[in-house]
């Protein structure tokens, strides 16, 4: 392997603990972070991210309030409790872990999250103020791809960024960060003609996609920056069937890249470090007002 590695993990660690003194400041001064975390339902892998928003919470100083809901709850009544949660000083951040059952509207329940609690910076508003370039909450998954990008040393200005993929949560506010960062971006998506003749181009590819080996090796210009979003399983009848993989093929990739992130340990830990940031944020605000 050429590349150099890019840990997240390790960067994590080292924004959680800069944040756990925050965290500790507020507490001493009697705001002491809180996180409200909603989950609906039984979905696997739903249950595993919460579980660990939850223990990085723990980690890093800032009081999580989890409440599990039995998937048959009406959307009116999950409505009911972010609105309390709104009332309650005690809680800066309201995270409602998605997918959400098919009976609730995802887009009507994150309207309902107060601006000044939405950590997972998925609402109308925290877009508006991303697009707009003002100061805002971040979605985390991007931002964390962002501070990855970054932790490589690259002077993003005039670099050409390829994102692919064009989510809501991830493709689109990436595309903007980068932007910000005075990359030249490209978006491409599954309607997108030729996906390596872009990526051939490109200084730094995210990709965000969702399938395994989207990005082999033949697309990336050798010396590329490569961050890995994708958290997929290796399909059954392929070696390690059942793993985690992300969508890039790594062995590949790792050969002609300059750096890239691995899957786990790369962008998984980040979104979660994002996640207590925007909280942390949330509650210093807050404080600063009281
Ligand atoms: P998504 O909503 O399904 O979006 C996938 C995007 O990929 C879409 O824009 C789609 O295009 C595009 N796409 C699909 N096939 C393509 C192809 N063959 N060529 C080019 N583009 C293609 O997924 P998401 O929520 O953005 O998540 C993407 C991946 O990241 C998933 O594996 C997810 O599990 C993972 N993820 C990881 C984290 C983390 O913390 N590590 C967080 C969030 C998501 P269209 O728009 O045209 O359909």
């Amino acid at each position: 392997m050429t590349a150099r590695l890019i840990d997240g993990a390790a960067l994590a660690g080292t924004i959680r603990a800069d944040l756990a003194i925050r965290a500790g400041r507020l507490a001493t001064a009697g705001h002491p972070p809180g996180l409200a975390v909603i989950l609906v339902g039984s979905d696997a892998a739903s249950q595993v991210y919460v579980r660990n928003k939850v223990k990085a919470c723990e980690e890093t100083g800032i009081r999580s309030m989890l409440e599990r809901h039995d998937a048959s709850l009406a959307e009116s009544a999950l409505l009911d409790r972010i609105e309390a949660l709104n009332r309650d000083p005690s809680v800066h951040g309201i995270l409602v872990q998605l997918p959400l059952p098919a009976h609730i509207a995802p887009a009507r329940v994150i309207a309902a999250i107060a601006a000044d609690k939405d950590v997972d910076g998925y609402s109308v508003e925290s877009a508006g103020r991303l697009l707009a370039g003002l100061p805002g909450f971040r979605p985390c998954t991007p931002w964390g791809c962002l501070k990855l990008i970054e932790s490589t040393g690259v002077d993003l200005r005039g670099k050409h960024a390829v994102v692919i993929g064009r989510s809501n949560t991830v493709g689109k506010p990436m595309a903007l960060l980068l932007l910000q960062a005075d990359a030249t971006v490209t978006v491409c998506h599954s309607r997108s003609h030729d996906l390596a003749e872009h990526t051939r181009r490109a200084d730094v590819v995210v990709a965000a996609v969702g399938r395994p080996r989207t990005l082999t090796a033949a697309m990336v210009k050798p010396g590329a920056i490569v961050i890995d979003v994708g958290m997929n399983r290796v399909p059954e009848g392929e070696p390690g069937a059942g793993k985690l993989c992300g969508d890039v093929d790594f062995d590949g990739v790792a050969e002609i890249a300059s750096a890239i992130t691995p899957v786990p340990g790369g962008v998984g830990p980040m979104t979660v470090a994002m996640l207590m940031a925007n909280t942390v944020e949330s509650a210093e605000r807050r404080a600063e007002q009281t």
